[in-house]
Protein backbone atom coordinates (compact mmCIF):
# COMPACT_ATOMS: atom_id res chain seq x y z
CA UNK A 1 0.00 0.00 0.00
CA UNK A 2 1.34 3.31 -1.30
CA UNK A 3 1.88 5.64 1.97
CA UNK A 4 2.57 8.92 0.68
CA UNK A 5 1.02 12.25 1.82
CA UNK A 6 -2.37 11.83 -0.24
CA UNK A 7 -2.39 8.30 -0.23
CA UNK A 8 -5.05 7.78 2.84
CA UNK A 9 -6.81 4.38 4.01
CA UNK A 10 -10.21 6.10 4.01
CA UNK A 11 -11.39 9.49 2.94
CA UNK A 12 -15.00 10.76 3.96
CA UNK A 13 -16.47 13.27 1.58
CA UNK A 14 -18.30 15.85 3.90
CA UNK A 15 -17.74 17.14 7.20
CA UNK A 16 -21.36 17.33 8.45
CA UNK A 17 -22.08 15.82 11.58
CA UNK A 18 -22.07 12.03 9.87
CA UNK A 19 -18.96 12.22 7.78
CA UNK A 20 -17.14 13.27 11.40
CA UNK A 21 -18.77 10.36 13.08
CA UNK A 22 -17.30 7.88 10.33
CA UNK A 23 -13.85 9.83 10.49
CA UNK A 24 -13.73 8.91 13.83
CA UNK A 25 -14.47 5.11 13.76
CA UNK A 26 -12.14 4.64 10.86
CA UNK A 27 -9.28 6.19 12.59
CA UNK A 28 -10.00 4.90 15.75
CA UNK A 29 -9.70 1.51 13.95
CA UNK A 30 -6.04 2.47 13.10
CA UNK A 31 -7.04 3.57 9.14
CA UNK A 32 -5.35 6.65 8.01
CA UNK A 33 -8.49 8.73 7.48
CA UNK A 34 -9.35 12.86 6.12
CA UNK A 35 -12.22 13.87 6.23
CA UNK A 36 -12.87 16.66 3.19
CA UNK A 37 -15.08 19.52 3.96
CA UNK A 38 -16.40 22.35 1.33
CA UNK A 39 -16.95 24.85 3.44
CA UNK A 40 -14.94 26.62 6.40
CA UNK A 41 -15.76 24.71 8.87
CA UNK A 42 -17.04 21.66 9.79
CA UNK A 43 -20.49 20.20 11.10
CA UNK A 44 -23.46 20.54 8.19
CA UNK A 45 -26.57 21.52 9.49
CA UNK A 46 -24.93 20.65 13.18
CA UNK A 47 -23.99 24.31 13.80
CA UNK A 48 -23.39 27.10 15.95
CA UNK A 49 -22.65 30.57 14.41
CA UNK A 50 -22.93 34.15 15.25
CA UNK A 51 -25.16 34.95 12.87
CA UNK A 52 -25.80 39.16 14.11
CA UNK A 53 -23.09 41.62 12.66
CA UNK A 54 -23.90 43.92 15.38
CA UNK A 55 -24.19 41.45 17.84
CA UNK A 56 -21.06 39.17 17.92
CA UNK A 57 -21.18 37.66 21.27
CA UNK A 58 -24.98 36.43 20.47
CA UNK A 59 -25.19 32.93 19.12
CA UNK A 60 -27.64 30.49 17.60
CA UNK A 61 -28.09 27.03 16.58
CA UNK A 62 -27.78 27.69 13.13
CA UNK A 63 -30.29 25.24 11.35
CA UNK A 64 -30.81 21.57 13.90
CA UNK A 65 -31.84 22.86 17.21
CA UNK A 66 -32.55 20.04 19.27
CA UNK A 67 -31.17 16.34 19.87
CA UNK A 68 -32.81 13.26 20.56
CA UNK A 69 -31.69 10.14 18.41
CA UNK A 70 -28.17 9.19 18.68
CA UNK A 71 -27.61 5.96 19.86
CA UNK A 72 -25.86 6.03 23.28
CA UNK A 73 -23.59 3.37 21.59
CA UNK A 74 -22.05 6.29 19.40
CA UNK A 75 -21.93 8.69 22.30
CA UNK A 76 -19.51 5.99 24.31
CA UNK A 77 -17.75 4.53 21.79
CA UNK A 78 -16.39 7.69 20.53
CA UNK A 79 -16.15 9.35 24.57
CA UNK A 80 -18.08 12.41 23.05
CA UNK A 81 -18.99 13.48 26.67
CA UNK A 82 -15.53 13.74 27.23
CA UNK A 83 -15.09 15.81 24.45
CA UNK A 84 -17.84 18.27 25.60
CA UNK A 85 -21.17 16.81 24.38
CA UNK A 86 -23.82 18.22 27.17
CA UNK A 87 -27.12 17.93 26.58
CA UNK A 88 -29.70 19.21 28.49
CA UNK A 89 -33.41 18.08 28.59
CA UNK A 90 -36.13 20.53 27.01
CA UNK A 91 -39.12 21.48 29.03
CA UNK A 92 -42.55 20.68 28.90
CA UNK A 93 -44.25 21.36 25.35
CA UNK A 94 -46.89 24.41 25.52
CA UNK A 95 -48.76 26.36 23.50
CA UNK A 96 -50.45 29.38 23.86
CA UNK A 97 -54.01 29.97 22.20
CA UNK A 98 -55.35 33.09 20.95
CA UNK A 99 -58.35 32.86 23.38
CA UNK A 100 -55.64 33.51 25.89
CA UNK A 101 -56.02 29.49 27.01
CA UNK A 102 -52.45 27.63 27.13
CA UNK A 103 -52.10 23.73 26.80
CA UNK A 104 -48.86 22.31 28.20
CA UNK A 105 -47.39 18.65 27.85
CA UNK A 106 -45.74 18.50 30.73
CA UNK A 107 -43.13 15.94 32.22
CA UNK A 108 -45.63 15.34 35.22
CA UNK A 109 -48.65 12.96 34.22
CA UNK A 110 -50.51 14.54 36.64
CA UNK A 111 -49.89 18.09 35.97
CA UNK A 112 -50.32 17.24 31.91
CA UNK A 113 -53.93 15.70 33.04
CA UNK A 114 -54.80 19.24 34.36
CA UNK A 115 -53.89 20.99 31.76
CA UNK A 116 -55.41 18.93 28.78
CA UNK A 117 -58.99 18.82 30.77
CA UNK A 118 -59.47 22.34 30.39
CA UNK A 119 -59.74 21.45 26.51
CA UNK A 120 -60.96 17.37 27.27
CA UNK A 121 -61.53 15.38 30.27
CA UNK A 122 -62.07 12.35 27.60
CA UNK A 123 -58.46 13.31 26.10
CA UNK A 124 -57.05 14.19 29.32
CA UNK A 125 -57.79 10.03 30.82
CA UNK A 126 -56.99 8.74 27.09
CA UNK A 127 -53.56 10.29 26.24
CA UNK A 128 -51.45 7.98 29.01
CA UNK A 129 -52.55 4.86 26.91
CA UNK A 130 -51.85 6.59 23.39
CA UNK A 131 -48.22 7.36 25.18
CA UNK A 132 -47.68 3.80 26.25
CA UNK A 133 -49.49 2.33 22.87
CA UNK A 134 -46.81 5.00 20.98
CA UNK A 135 -43.94 3.58 23.15
CA UNK A 136 -45.24 -0.03 22.44
CA UNK A 137 -44.35 0.52 19.00
CA UNK A 138 -41.43 2.04 19.66
CA UNK A 139 -40.08 -0.28 21.51
CA UNK A 140 -39.91 -2.73 18.38
CA UNK A 141 -39.38 -0.14 15.66
CA UNK A 142 -36.67 2.15 17.88
CA UNK A 143 -34.02 -0.68 17.23
CA UNK A 144 -34.58 -1.16 13.80
CA UNK A 145 -33.03 2.33 13.54
CA UNK A 146 -29.84 0.61 14.33
CA UNK A 147 -30.61 -2.31 11.92
CA UNK A 148 -29.10 -2.41 8.39
CA UNK A 149 -32.25 -2.84 5.67
CA UNK A 150 -32.34 -5.79 4.42
CA UNK A 151 -32.58 -6.44 0.71
CA UNK A 152 -36.17 -7.03 0.38
CA UNK A 153 -37.37 -9.08 -2.59
CA UNK A 154 -33.28 -10.63 -3.27
CA UNK A 155 -33.58 -14.50 -2.81
CA UNK A 156 -29.94 -14.96 -2.47
CA UNK A 157 -28.88 -16.53 0.10
CA UNK A 158 -27.04 -13.90 2.26
CA UNK A 159 -29.95 -11.56 1.61
CA UNK A 160 -32.48 -14.03 2.94
CA UNK A 161 -30.83 -14.49 6.21
CA UNK A 162 -30.67 -10.48 6.76
CA UNK A 163 -34.60 -10.88 5.53
CA UNK A 164 -34.94 -13.14 8.33
CA UNK A 165 -33.13 -11.56 10.83
CA UNK A 166 -35.19 -8.39 10.11
CA UNK A 167 -38.48 -10.34 10.86
CA UNK A 168 -36.96 -12.26 13.77
CA UNK A 169 -36.58 -8.41 15.42
CA UNK A 170 -40.02 -7.51 15.28
CA UNK A 171 -41.27 -11.01 16.19
CA UNK A 172 -42.75 -9.37 19.56
CA UNK A 173 -44.84 -7.07 17.39
CA UNK A 174 -47.63 -9.61 16.61
CA UNK A 175 -50.39 -9.42 14.51
CA UNK A 176 -51.99 -6.79 16.36
CA UNK A 177 -48.90 -4.70 16.20
CA UNK A 178 -48.17 -5.39 12.48
CA UNK A 179 -51.16 -3.73 12.15
CA UNK A 180 -50.93 -0.81 13.93
CA UNK A 181 -47.16 -0.62 12.40
CA UNK A 182 -48.78 -1.03 9.03
CA UNK A 183 -51.51 1.77 9.85
CA UNK A 184 -48.51 3.83 10.89
CA UNK A 185 -46.62 3.71 7.40
CA UNK A 186 -50.17 3.86 5.59
CA UNK A 187 -51.73 6.65 7.36
CA UNK A 188 -52.28 10.54 8.37
CA UNK A 189 -51.51 12.18 11.26
CA UNK A 190 -54.58 13.67 11.22
CA UNK A 191 -56.32 10.49 10.65
CA UNK A 192 -54.45 8.78 13.53
CA UNK A 193 -55.00 11.36 16.24
CA UNK A 194 -58.93 11.34 15.16
CA UNK A 195 -58.83 7.46 16.14
CA UNK A 196 -58.07 8.92 19.44
CA UNK A 197 -58.37 11.98 20.97
CA UNK A 198 -61.63 14.99 20.42
CA UNK A 199 -59.64 17.92 21.15
CA UNK A 200 -58.53 19.51 17.88
CA UNK A 201 -56.07 21.54 20.34
CA UNK A 202 -54.33 18.36 21.43
CA UNK A 203 -54.10 16.93 18.31
CA UNK A 204 -52.63 20.00 16.35
CA UNK A 205 -49.92 19.82 19.61
CA UNK A 206 -49.25 16.37 18.52
CA UNK A 207 -49.66 16.83 14.79
CA UNK A 208 -46.48 18.41 14.66
CA UNK A 209 -44.09 15.80 15.17
CA UNK A 210 -46.10 14.49 12.22
CA UNK A 211 -44.89 17.36 9.67
CA UNK A 212 -41.49 18.50 10.78
CA UNK A 213 -39.15 17.90 7.62
CA UNK A 214 -41.69 16.85 5.45
CA UNK A 215 -43.42 18.12 2.55
CA UNK A 216 -46.73 17.17 3.58
CA UNK A 217 -49.44 18.16 5.59
CA UNK A 218 -50.82 15.79 8.34
CA UNK A 219 -54.11 15.11 6.65
CA UNK A 220 -50.96 13.58 3.78
CA UNK A 221 -50.69 9.65 4.14
CA UNK A 222 -47.83 8.72 5.81
CA UNK A 223 -47.50 11.33 7.98
CA UNK A 224 -48.38 8.94 11.22
CA UNK A 225 -45.14 7.20 10.27
CA UNK A 226 -43.27 10.72 10.73
CA UNK A 227 -44.60 11.43 14.06
CA UNK A 228 -43.20 8.22 15.01
CA UNK A 229 -40.23 8.88 14.12
CA UNK A 230 -40.23 11.73 16.17
CA UNK A 231 -41.23 10.24 19.17
CA UNK A 232 -38.82 7.21 19.58
CA UNK A 233 -35.53 8.60 20.24
CA UNK A 234 -34.29 10.15 23.85
CA UNK A 235 -31.57 11.90 24.90
CA UNK A 236 -30.16 8.76 26.78
CA UNK A 237 -32.11 9.46 29.76
CA UNK A 238 -34.56 6.60 28.51
CA UNK A 239 -37.80 9.31 28.77
CA UNK A 240 -39.78 7.84 25.38
CA UNK A 241 -39.17 10.76 22.81
CA UNK A 242 -37.44 12.86 25.07
CA UNK A 243 -35.24 16.03 22.91
CA UNK A 244 -32.84 18.01 24.51
CA UNK A 245 -30.52 21.23 24.10
CA UNK A 246 -26.81 20.46 23.35
CA UNK A 247 -24.63 23.30 25.41
CA UNK A 248 -23.13 25.42 23.37
CA UNK A 249 -26.23 24.83 20.96
CA UNK A 250 -26.05 22.01 17.99
CA UNK A 251 -22.14 22.88 16.45
CA UNK A 252 -20.50 21.81 20.11
CA UNK A 253 -22.15 18.23 19.23
CA UNK A 254 -20.44 18.67 15.82
CA UNK A 255 -17.40 19.71 17.53
CA UNK A 256 -17.49 17.08 19.98
CA UNK A 257 -17.07 14.56 17.12
CA UNK A 258 -14.49 16.35 15.37
CA UNK A 259 -12.10 16.30 18.75
CA UNK A 260 -13.16 12.52 18.99
CA UNK A 261 -11.69 12.03 15.45
CA UNK A 262 -8.76 14.34 15.48
CA UNK A 263 -7.68 12.66 18.49
CA UNK A 264 -7.62 9.45 17.30
CA UNK A 265 -5.43 10.78 14.39
CA UNK A 266 -7.70 11.94 11.92
CA UNK A 267 -7.59 14.31 9.76
CA UNK A 268 -10.35 17.17 8.83
CA UNK A 269 -9.94 19.50 6.27
CA UNK A 270 -11.65 22.56 5.69
CA UNK A 271 -12.07 24.66 2.57
CA UNK A 272 -11.36 21.30 0.76
CA UNK A 273 -14.69 20.64 -1.50
CA UNK A 274 -14.39 17.33 -3.39
CA UNK A 275 -14.95 17.76 -7.35
CA UNK A 276 -14.80 14.34 -7.97
CA UNK A 277 -14.89 11.27 -6.95
CA UNK A 278 -12.43 8.72 -8.85
CA UNK A 279 -13.53 4.93 -9.89
CA UNK A 280 -11.77 2.42 -12.61
CA UNK A 281 -13.55 -0.96 -13.19
CA UNK A 282 -16.84 -0.20 -10.89
CA UNK A 283 -14.17 0.33 -7.77
CA UNK A 284 -13.35 3.62 -6.00
CA UNK A 285 -9.84 4.97 -5.84
CA UNK A 286 -10.05 8.34 -4.66
CA UNK A 287 -11.21 12.04 -5.28
CA UNK A 288 -10.38 15.33 -7.02
CA UNK A 289 -10.60 18.21 -5.08
CA UNK A 290 -12.22 21.63 -6.26
CA UNK A 291 -8.52 23.07 -6.48
CA UNK A 292 -7.49 20.26 -8.78
CA UNK A 293 -5.36 18.08 -5.65
CA UNK A 294 -5.91 14.45 -5.84
CA UNK A 295 -5.83 12.04 -2.89
CA UNK A 296 -6.49 8.59 -3.21
CA UNK A 297 -7.82 5.83 -1.13
CA UNK A 298 -9.32 2.24 -1.68
CA UNK A 299 -12.49 3.23 0.75
CA UNK A 300 -14.59 6.42 0.21
CA UNK A 301 -17.53 7.46 2.30
CA UNK A 302 -19.94 9.78 0.45
CA UNK A 303 -21.33 11.85 3.71
CA UNK A 304 -23.21 13.93 1.37
CA UNK A 305 -26.57 14.46 -0.08
CA UNK A 306 -27.01 11.83 -3.06
CA UNK A 307 -28.00 14.14 -5.60
CA UNK A 308 -24.73 15.47 -5.30
CA UNK A 309 -22.77 12.49 -4.58
CA UNK A 310 -23.88 10.38 -7.60
CA UNK A 311 -25.13 12.56 -10.09
CA UNK A 312 -22.16 15.00 -10.20
CA UNK A 313 -19.34 13.61 -8.22
CA UNK A 314 -19.55 10.34 -10.24
CA UNK A 315 -19.33 10.00 -13.34
CA UNK A 316 -23.20 8.46 -14.03
CA UNK A 317 -21.81 6.16 -16.65
CA UNK A 318 -20.19 3.94 -13.65
CA UNK A 319 -23.34 3.47 -12.28
CA UNK A 320 -26.26 0.73 -13.23
CA UNK A 321 -28.95 3.35 -14.99
CA UNK A 322 -32.23 2.11 -13.00
CA UNK A 323 -29.55 3.40 -9.98
CA UNK A 324 -29.24 6.96 -11.30
CA UNK A 325 -32.50 7.00 -12.12
CA UNK A 326 -33.72 5.91 -8.87
CA UNK A 327 -31.59 8.86 -7.19
CA UNK A 328 -32.63 11.46 -10.24
CA UNK A 329 -36.72 10.73 -8.43
CA UNK A 330 -35.52 11.38 -4.92
CA UNK A 331 -37.80 13.11 -3.72
CA UNK A 332 -35.88 16.12 -1.60
CA UNK A 333 -38.96 19.04 -1.12
CA UNK A 334 -39.63 20.49 2.26
CA UNK A 335 -39.98 24.51 2.61
CA UNK A 336 -38.68 25.05 5.58
CA UNK A 337 -37.57 28.25 6.71
CA UNK A 338 -35.11 28.43 9.92
CA UNK A 339 -35.49 31.95 11.46
CA UNK A 340 -33.46 32.87 14.49
CA UNK A 341 -34.53 35.83 17.21
CA UNK A 342 -32.18 37.59 19.86
CA UNK A 343 -34.48 38.93 22.38
CA UNK A 344 -33.73 41.13 24.88
CA UNK A 345 -36.02 39.67 26.82
CA UNK A 346 -38.21 36.46 26.55
CA UNK A 347 -41.44 36.19 25.62
CA UNK A 348 -44.69 37.26 27.87
CA UNK A 349 -46.97 34.87 26.66
CA UNK A 350 -50.73 36.29 27.67
CA UNK A 351 -51.84 32.75 28.71
CA UNK A 352 -48.92 33.10 31.34
CA UNK A 353 -47.66 36.39 31.66
CA UNK A 354 -44.35 36.83 32.72
CA UNK A 355 -40.71 37.97 31.18
CA UNK A 356 -39.07 36.27 34.11
CA UNK A 357 -37.75 32.42 33.16
CA UNK A 358 -40.93 30.27 33.34
CA UNK A 359 -41.16 26.31 32.45
CA UNK A 360 -42.53 26.91 29.67
CA UNK A 361 -39.70 28.69 28.74
CA UNK A 362 -37.66 25.87 28.70
CA UNK A 363 -39.27 23.64 26.12
CA UNK A 364 -41.25 23.69 22.53
CA UNK A 365 -43.68 26.82 21.85
CA UNK A 366 -45.20 26.02 19.16
CA UNK A 367 -47.57 27.58 16.26
CA UNK A 368 -50.00 24.15 15.91
CA UNK A 369 -53.20 25.31 16.85
CA UNK A 370 -54.50 22.68 15.29
CA UNK A 371 -54.39 19.93 12.44
CA UNK A 372 -56.56 22.49 10.13
CA UNK A 373 -54.27 25.18 10.74
CA UNK A 374 -51.21 22.92 10.40
CA UNK A 375 -52.82 21.47 7.14
CA UNK A 376 -53.65 25.05 5.82
CA UNK A 377 -50.15 26.12 5.93
CA UNK A 378 -49.07 23.38 4.14
CA UNK A 379 -51.95 23.73 1.18
CA UNK A 380 -51.12 27.62 1.32
CA UNK A 381 -47.11 26.57 -0.05
CA UNK A 382 -48.50 23.32 -1.94
CA UNK A 383 -51.61 24.13 -3.34
CA UNK A 384 -51.54 28.41 -3.58
CA UNK A 385 -47.30 28.76 -4.55
CA UNK A 386 -47.35 30.90 -1.51
CA UNK A 387 -45.55 31.25 1.96
CA UNK A 388 -47.90 30.30 4.12
CA UNK A 389 -50.34 32.99 5.14
CA UNK A 390 -50.29 30.84 9.06
CA UNK A 391 -46.78 29.05 9.15
CA UNK A 392 -46.44 26.04 11.16
CA UNK A 393 -43.88 26.33 13.88
CA UNK A 394 -41.49 24.39 16.41
CA UNK A 395 -39.99 27.40 18.41
CA UNK A 396 -37.86 26.50 21.53
CA UNK A 397 -35.57 28.74 23.33
CA UNK A 398 -31.97 27.42 24.24
CA UNK A 399 -31.12 29.83 26.60
CA UNK A 400 -33.49 29.41 28.53
CA UNK A 401 -31.23 26.59 29.58
CA UNK A 402 -27.78 27.34 27.76
CA UNK A 403 -26.22 30.17 28.51
CA UNK A 404 -22.85 29.46 26.52
CA UNK A 405 -24.79 31.16 23.24
CA UNK A 406 -26.01 34.91 24.70
CA UNK A 407 -25.10 37.25 27.33
CA UNK A 408 -27.22 37.12 30.60
CA UNK A 409 -30.28 38.84 29.89
CA UNK A 410 -30.36 38.11 25.99
CA UNK A 411 -31.99 35.08 24.57
CA UNK A 412 -32.37 33.00 21.58
CA UNK A 413 -35.69 32.41 19.89
CA UNK A 414 -35.09 29.08 17.24
CA UNK A 415 -38.62 29.19 14.95
CA UNK A 416 -37.92 25.73 12.80
CA UNK A 417 -41.39 26.97 10.45
CA UNK A 418 -42.98 25.72 7.67
CA UNK A 419 -44.09 26.10 4.60
CA UNK A 420 -42.91 27.96 1.42
CA UNK A 421 -43.32 26.85 -2.28
CA UNK A 422 -40.94 23.61 -3.16
CA UNK A 423 -39.71 25.94 -5.86
CA UNK A 424 -38.05 28.36 -3.42
CA UNK A 425 -35.10 26.59 -3.34
CA UNK A 426 -34.48 27.35 -6.78
CA UNK A 427 -34.41 31.32 -5.96
CA UNK A 428 -33.66 33.47 -2.40
CA UNK A 429 -37.10 34.59 -2.61
CA UNK A 430 -35.19 37.37 0.14
CA UNK A 431 -38.25 39.72 0.24
CA UNK A 432 -40.74 37.42 0.16
CA UNK A 433 -38.91 35.28 3.10
CA UNK A 434 -38.53 38.72 4.72
CA UNK A 435 -42.36 39.31 4.49
CA UNK A 436 -42.97 35.39 5.67
CA UNK A 437 -40.69 35.72 8.86
CA UNK A 438 -43.18 38.81 9.35
CA UNK A 439 -45.81 36.93 9.49
CA UNK A 440 -44.47 34.36 11.99
CA UNK A 441 -43.54 37.38 14.23
CA UNK A 442 -47.05 38.86 14.36
CA UNK A 443 -48.58 35.58 15.15
CA UNK A 444 -46.12 35.02 18.13
CA UNK A 445 -46.77 38.86 19.04
CA UNK A 446 -50.73 38.32 18.96
CA UNK A 447 -49.63 35.60 21.90
CA UNK A 448 -46.74 37.45 23.42
CA UNK A 449 -47.41 40.72 22.92
CA UNK A 450 -44.00 41.79 24.14
CA UNK A 451 -41.94 39.72 21.37
CA UNK A 452 -42.09 41.95 18.30
CA UNK A 453 -40.25 44.91 20.53
CA UNK A 454 -38.36 42.54 22.29
CA UNK A 455 -36.31 41.74 18.88
CA UNK A 456 -32.34 42.79 18.77
CA UNK A 457 -32.08 41.27 15.71
CA UNK A 458 -33.44 38.17 13.32
CA UNK A 459 -31.97 35.91 10.78
CA UNK A 460 -34.01 34.15 8.19
CA UNK A 461 -32.93 31.06 6.24
CA UNK A 462 -34.29 29.70 3.46
CA UNK A 463 -34.34 26.56 1.01
CA UNK A 464 -32.17 28.52 -1.73
CA UNK A 465 -29.49 29.45 0.99
CA UNK A 466 -29.66 25.92 2.92
CA UNK A 467 -29.30 24.11 -0.88
CA UNK A 468 -26.40 26.74 -1.99
CA UNK A 469 -24.83 27.07 1.97
CA UNK A 470 -24.72 23.03 2.86
CA UNK A 471 -25.52 21.21 -0.08
CA UNK A 472 -29.18 20.08 0.99
CA UNK A 473 -30.66 19.90 -2.48
CA UNK A 474 -34.42 21.15 -2.49
CA UNK A 475 -34.06 22.53 0.84
CA UNK A 476 -35.18 18.77 2.58
CA UNK A 477 -33.12 18.73 5.96
CA UNK A 478 -32.87 14.98 5.85
CA UNK A 479 -31.37 15.22 2.23
CA UNK A 480 -34.48 13.24 1.28
CA UNK A 481 -38.23 13.26 2.51
CA UNK A 482 -38.96 10.59 5.18
CA UNK A 483 -41.86 9.91 3.30
CA UNK A 484 -42.98 6.16 3.08
CA UNK A 485 -41.98 5.31 -0.09
CA UNK A 486 -38.06 6.69 0.80
CA UNK A 487 -37.75 4.62 4.32
CA UNK A 488 -35.73 1.41 5.59
CA UNK A 489 -34.92 -0.83 2.21
CA UNK A 490 -35.68 2.29 -0.03
CA UNK A 491 -33.38 5.04 1.53
CA UNK A 492 -31.68 6.02 -0.64
CA UNK A 493 -32.41 3.50 -3.63
CA UNK A 494 -33.88 -0.02 -3.70
CA UNK A 495 -30.84 -2.64 -3.24
CA UNK A 496 -28.77 0.11 -1.55
CA UNK A 497 -30.02 0.77 1.34
CA UNK A 498 -27.51 -1.30 3.36
CA UNK A 499 -24.78 2.13 2.92
CA UNK A 500 -22.97 0.27 0.23
CA UNK A 501 -22.96 1.64 -3.28
CA UNK A 502 -22.95 0.42 -7.06
CA UNK A 503 -19.26 1.61 -6.54
CA UNK A 504 -17.13 -1.21 -4.54
CA UNK A 505 -15.38 0.69 -1.77
CA UNK A 506 -17.29 3.10 -1.99
CA UNK A 507 -19.82 3.57 1.18
CA UNK A 508 -22.86 5.98 1.52
CA UNK A 509 -23.19 7.88 5.15
CA UNK A 510 -25.70 10.64 4.61
CA UNK A 511 -28.86 11.51 6.38
CA UNK A 512 -30.32 10.14 3.09
CA UNK A 513 -29.96 6.56 4.38
CA UNK A 514 -31.88 4.66 6.71
CA UNK A 515 -31.86 6.01 10.03
CA UNK A 516 -31.78 10.00 8.38
CA UNK A 517 -32.69 12.14 8.83
CA UNK A 518 -31.82 13.71 12.27
CA UNK A 519 -27.97 14.52 14.28
CA UNK A 520 -27.70 11.12 14.95
CA UNK A 521 -24.74 9.64 13.23
CA UNK A 522 -26.10 6.28 12.50
CA UNK A 523 -24.85 6.45 8.97
CA UNK A 524 -21.76 7.51 9.71
CA UNK A 525 -21.57 4.65 11.84
CA UNK A 526 -23.15 2.03 9.60
CA UNK A 527 -20.99 3.25 6.70
CA UNK A 528 -17.54 1.99 9.12
CA UNK A 529 -19.39 -0.99 10.35
CA UNK A 530 -20.58 -2.15 6.86
CA UNK A 531 -16.65 -1.10 5.10
CA UNK A 532 -15.40 -3.26 8.22
CA UNK A 533 -17.61 -6.27 7.56
CA UNK A 534 -16.17 -5.91 4.08
CA UNK A 535 -12.72 -6.37 5.04
CA UNK A 536 -12.11 -2.94 3.20
CA UNK A 537 -10.46 -1.15 5.88
CA UNK A 538 -6.67 -1.65 5.74
CA UNK A 539 -4.23 -0.09 7.72
CA UNK A 540 -1.48 2.22 6.89
C1 LIG B 1 -33.22 23.93 9.47
C2 LIG B 1 -32.94 22.53 9.95
C3 LIG B 1 -33.42 22.12 11.19
C4 LIG B 1 -33.18 20.82 11.63
N1 LIG B 1 -33.55 20.48 12.90
C5 LIG B 1 -33.12 19.31 13.42
C6 LIG B 1 -33.20 19.07 14.82
O1 LIG B 1 -33.60 19.94 15.60
N2 LIG B 1 -32.77 17.86 15.30
C7 LIG B 1 -32.25 16.90 14.47
O2 LIG B 1 -31.88 15.82 14.95
N3 LIG B 1 -32.12 17.13 13.13
C8 LIG B 1 -32.51 18.31 12.61
N4 LIG B 1 -32.29 18.60 11.29
C9 LIG B 1 -31.76 17.54 10.41
C10 LIG B 1 -30.27 17.31 10.64
O3 LIG B 1 -29.64 18.53 10.91
C11 LIG B 1 -29.64 16.65 9.43
O4 LIG B 1 -30.36 15.46 9.10
C12 LIG B 1 -28.20 16.28 9.71
O5 LIG B 1 -27.50 17.35 10.31
C13 LIG B 1 -27.50 15.88 8.44
O6 LIG B 1 -26.19 15.49 8.77
P1 LIG B 1 -25.21 14.92 7.65
O7 LIG B 1 -23.87 14.83 8.27
O8 LIG B 1 -25.79 13.69 7.06
O9 LIG B 1 -25.23 16.02 6.50
P2 LIG B 1 -24.96 17.59 6.52
O10 LIG B 1 -25.07 18.13 7.88
O11 LIG B 1 -25.83 18.17 5.47
O12 LIG B 1 -23.46 17.69 6.09
C14 LIG B 1 -23.03 17.49 4.77
C15 LIG B 1 -21.73 18.25 4.61
O13 LIG B 1 -21.17 17.96 3.34
C16 LIG B 1 -20.59 19.15 2.85
N5 LIG B 1 -20.44 19.03 1.40
C17 LIG B 1 -21.42 19.11 0.45
N6 LIG B 1 -20.88 18.92 -0.77
C18 LIG B 1 -19.56 18.69 -0.58
C19 LIG B 1 -18.47 18.42 -1.46
N7 LIG B 1 -18.64 18.34 -2.79
N8 LIG B 1 -17.24 18.24 -0.93
C20 LIG B 1 -17.04 18.30 0.41
N9 LIG B 1 -18.04 18.57 1.29
C21 LIG B 1 -19.28 18.76 0.79
C22 LIG B 1 -21.54 20.23 3.29
O14 LIG B 1 -20.90 21.50 3.28
C23 LIG B 1 -21.92 19.76 4.68
O15 LIG B 1 -21.07 20.28 5.66
C24 LIG B 1 -32.47 19.90 10.81
C25 LIG B 1 -31.94 20.33 9.59
C26 LIG B 1 -32.16 21.64 9.16
C27 LIG B 1 -31.57 22.09 7.86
Amino acid sequence: MKTGTNHYDVIVVGGGHNGLVSGAYFSRAGARTVVLEAREKTGGAADTSAPFADHPEIRVSTYSYVMSLMPGAIISDLELRRFGYDVSPMGPYYQAHPDGRSLTLWHDDARTYESVANFSKKDAEILPQWEAWLKSVADVMGPLLNHVPPKLGSFSAGDLIDQAQTLWKVRSLGARGVADVTRLFTMSATDLLDDWFESEELKGMLAANGVIGTWAGPDSPGTAYVLLHHSIGDIGDGKLGSWGYPQGGMGAVADAIRSSAEHSGCEVRTDARVARILTRNGRAEGVVLESGEELRAPVIVSAVHPQIAFLRLIDRQELPGEFVSDIERWKTRSGVVKINLALSELPSFSANPGTELQEHHTGGMALSFTPDYVERAFQDAHMERRGSTGPFVDGCIPTSVDRKLAPDGIHVFSLFTQWVPKNWSEEPHREELEAYADRVIDIYDGLAPNLRRSIIDRQVIGPYDMEQELGLMGGNIFHGELSVDQLFHMRPAPGYADYRTPIRGLYHASSATHAGGGVNGIAGWQAFRQAQKDRAIRRS
